[in-house]
């Protein structure tokens, strides 16, 4: 197969969601990355995928249309990936614009949570700070570390933006089964974002595989920017033992955060089914 050197990133972000690359110069910085395919998967939202492919197609590089939405499941907020979808589907379109309107409400929520800890603007600040049709609370952490709030993105969190602290708000995302219904209509393939990020006990992480794969999702992310060699290795059991592809991603945002670079990723564990691998992966 002609795919077999190429080198795949599969989970980055533009300036249409959190990102701070718009989605051309995420192109050209994966181009320079050595990165042969990417997929663009912003979170709630699809805006960025015209701009990103029509770059990619004038410097070679294959741009996978993809998408990264926001599920609520057993009161946790997990993140689903849809790789090579159809971006035009008006059942995902429909779905995502849902999501992205409890995005609005719920900034306006966080900002007056904030003011009543002292923290005045937060809603005209973070706004400021989106490109595209989302605001999330990476803009809201971007606003309260230049307003002095805070020394890093990372200490927004911890101190404003996490459950129990004074600016968080539960999410009220998508279901499970309706975020697996909008990517296969859209013609993708699902695959759990960054497993290990939600701190889950084995127990409960064979749980959401196993409903992920009854409602008929595909893959698991193995490698993320965010995994480390164990997680790496705990993620690739998972996939082996449920029979399911093996996708890999840095969940890159932009050059601010060092820890993270483009193209950038350990290999996938021997005895892991690329996802790209499989029949139903249209690119090779
Ligand atoms: P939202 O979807 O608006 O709730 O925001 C979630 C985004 O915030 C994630 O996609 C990350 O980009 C970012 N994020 C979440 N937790 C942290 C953290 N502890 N430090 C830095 N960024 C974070
Ligand atoms: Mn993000
Ligand atoms: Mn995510
Ligand atoms: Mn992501």
């Amino acid at each position: 197969m002609s795919g077999m050197n190429l080198h795949y990133d599969l989970h980055s972000h533009s300036t249409a969601s959190d990102g701070t690359l718009s989605p051309a110069g995420l192109v050209q910085a994966a181009q320079s990355a050595g990165v042969n395919v990417l997929a663009l998967t912003d979170h709630d939202t699809t805006d960025g995928i015209g701009e990103a492919g029509a770059v990619a197609e004038r410097l070679g590089l294959q741009l996978v249309a993809g998408v990264e939405i926001s599920v609520s499941w057993q009161s946790l907020t997990v993140h689903i990936l849809g790789l090579n979808i159809n971006p035009v589907c008006a059942s995902l379109q429909d779905g995502l614009l849902h999501l992205r309107e409890f995005r609005d409400w719920r900034a306006e929520e966080i900002a007056r949570r904030l003011e009543k800890s002292g923290i005045g603007g937060a809603y005209e600040g973070a706004c400021a700070l989106t490109q595209g049709r989302i605001v999330s609370r990476t803009h809201f952490a971007h606003y309260l570390v230049a307003a002095g709030h805070a020394a890093s993105v990372r200490e927004v969190f911890k101190r404003y933006l996490v459950y129990g602290k004074p600016g968080y708000v539960t999410g009220q995302w998508a279901s499970l089964e309706d975020a697996l219904d909008w990517i296969h209509r859209a013609g993708g393939l699902a695959v759990i974002a960054h497993p290990a990020r939600y701190r889950l006990t084995a127990t409960r992480l064979r749980r959401l595989i196993g409903e992920f794969r009854e409602l008929g999702g595909e893959g698991i992310e193995v490698v993320s920017g965010s995994h480390t060699r164990d997680h790496i290795n705990t993620m690739a059991m998972h996939a082996r033992r449920e029979g399911m592809l093996a996708s890999q991603g840095s969940d890159y945002h932009g050059p601010e955060n060092p820890w993270v670079r483009l193209g950038e990723l350990a290999e996938l564990p021997a005895g892991c089914c690329p996802i790209w691998d499989s029949e139903a992966w249209p690119l090779h």
